[in-house]
């Protein structure tokens, strides 16, 4: 009889945990996989996919208004949010069966319902069940913070709730700087919200570029979004169906919704990870695990943003991969978590990889920028007022490029390209050694010939 009654338990059914199941029953290994929600996670449920959709509707708006200065007259244009909402609920019902059945191709079983430990090899479903496992992998992802409890934080939505509003907010204020907020204020905007942002430091975007920062701060004042940096919501009152966000500074907006997106905590309460001997990682929250995604427990893992290291999806799925590779593959190998390319889909986009242009001053001694700041071909036509940013960060002394920082239409799609170039190390002169493709926004990436700013550090005496 097998010492246990699967080779590996995965909890969680979404990006990491699901990449890790699939593989590992490719390799032949037994395995179960328990989702307590929706087979897919955060990123097909609630997340990148439905996001994706959002952003893409929601620009439709501006597309429109572009249209004109080309020779069209739409006319009377209207949008239906019940569509909107309806439509994108359907392809995720059918992505999640898409979900469901490659798993079950691969041969894993799924069962659906919360799963918890209970010692170190062995698995406690809600249903009371209990399974043994050789390995277990950790996958249960994040979930939105709310923040500290200001008086009527039980009418603040998150990013979850977001996505299933029954009516479009004529005005919503949403509060946080970073990723889920722009993204939602940009979302938002296009519908036609009136969209304000409040965000505690002195500009959004934190950790990214300050060129960037800049940039996009402006350019989504342009589109109309307020935005109200220094200041937090202190209370949140609710009159009918209005609301009153009292701001730290005294000032108040009413509006029909009031959201925060300020930040995602890992998912590692009620787990059973005392039980189970499993160390929490004290600099983040998240289950602590070294190169190979091993936690303190020799035979169990954790995967994507349960660990809290680059919550990407991307990151997540090559996590889970990697740990099944290396575990039931005989292939060992450790996910590089350097360079990782990223987008933020607020409208502007933005597109980074590699190093900002602080963290290569404090890290190089050369270092020389490129920066182009103009104004797309369509704005010539559009009457748009707006502009476009493209920068490289070099090291001034081997002519590395460490980093690429773009705002404007695509910025996501080209920054994926480059980050190839950035990854394999590429310099300078092999972007220069590129022919430029004519006429599009990115050429500027090669034909930026002379540098905008030098910067050298003195040796310390
Ligand atoms: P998840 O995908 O969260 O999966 C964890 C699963 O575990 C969930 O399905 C959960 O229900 C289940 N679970 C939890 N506890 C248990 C339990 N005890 N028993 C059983 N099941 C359990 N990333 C990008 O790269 N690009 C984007 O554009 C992007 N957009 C995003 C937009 C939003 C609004 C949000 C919230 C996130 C976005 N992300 C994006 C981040 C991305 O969604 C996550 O990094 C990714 O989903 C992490 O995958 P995971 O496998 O670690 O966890
Ligand atoms: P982020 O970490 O991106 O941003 C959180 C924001 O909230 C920051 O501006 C932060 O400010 C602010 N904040 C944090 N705590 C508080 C507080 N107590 N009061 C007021 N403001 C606060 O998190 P998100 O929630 O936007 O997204 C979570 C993660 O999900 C992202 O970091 C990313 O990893 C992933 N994601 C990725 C996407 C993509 O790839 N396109 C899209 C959406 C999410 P400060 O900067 O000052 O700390």
């Amino acid at each position: 009889m097998a010492e246990f009654d699967v080779d590996l338990f995965v909890i969680g059914g979404g990006s990491g945990g699901v990449r890790a199941a699939r593989i590992a029953a490719n390799y032949g290994a037994k395995v179960m996989v328990a989702e307590e929600y929706r087979m897919g996670g955060t990123c097909v449920i609630r997340g990148c996919v439905p996001k994706k959709l959002f952003v893409i509707g929601s620009h439709v708006h501006q597309e429109i208004e572009d249209a004109a200065g080309f020779g069209w007259s739409i006319g009377q244009v209207s949008f239906d949010w019940a569509t909107l909402v309806a439509n994108k609920d359907k392809e995720i019902a059918r992505l999640e069966g898409a979900y469901t059945s490659n798993v079950e191709k691969s041969g894993a079983r799924i069962v659906k319902t919360r799963a918890v430990l209970e010692d170190a090899h062995t698995v406690r479903l809600a249903t009371g069940e209990k399974v043994t496992a050789k390995y277990i992998l950790i996958a249960t992802g994040g979930a939105p913070n709310h923040g500290p409890a200001v008086p009527g934080i039980e009418h603040v939505i998150s990013s979850n709730e977001a996505f299933h509003l029954k009516e479009l907010p004529k005005r919503i204020v949403i509060q946080g700087g970073g990723y889920i907020a722009l993204e939602f204020a940009g979302i938002f905007a296009g519908f036609g919200s009136d969209v304000t942002v409040v965000y505690r430091g002195d500009n959004i975007l934190r950790g990214f570029d300050e060129d960037v920062r800049k940039h996009v701060r402006t350019e989504m004042e342009k589109r109309g979004i307020t935005i109200i940096t220094g200041c937090t919501v202190a209370k949140v009152d609710k009159h009918g169906k209005d609301y009153t966000t009292r701001l730290s500074n005294g000032s108040s907006i009413a509006s029909d919704q009031v959201m925060f997106a300020i930040g995602r905590h890992p998912n590692v309460r009620g787990l059973g990870l005392e039980a189970a001997g499993v160390a929490i990682n004290p600099a983040n929250g998240g289950i602590q695990v070294d190169g190979w995604s091993k936690t303190s427990v020799d035979n169990i893992y954790a995967v994507g943003d349960v660990t809290h290291r680059t919550n990407l999806t991307p990151v997540a799925i090559r996590e889970g991969h990697t740990f099944a590779d290396t575990v039931f593959g005989k292939r060992p190998v450790q996910v590089d978590h350097a360079t990782i390319p990223t987008a933020v889909f607020s409208q502007p986009e933005v597109g980074t990889v590699g190093l900002t242009e602080e963290e290569a001053r404090a890290q190089y001694s050369h270092v020389d920028i490129y920066k182009a700041d103009f104004r797309p071909i369509k704005a010539t036509m559009s009457g748009r007022d707006t502009r476009v940013l493209m920068k490289l960060v070099v090291d001034g002394a081997s002519d590395r490029v460490l980093g690429c920082h773009i705002v404007g239409d695509a910025a996501a799609e080209i920054t994926q390209v480059v980050a190839i170039a950035v990854k394999m190390k590429a310099t300078k002169a092999d972007f220069d050694a590129t022919v430029a493709l004519h006429p599009t926004a990115s050429e500027e990436l090669v034909t930026m010939r002379t540098p905008t700013s030098r910067h050298v550090r003195q040796a310390a005496e």
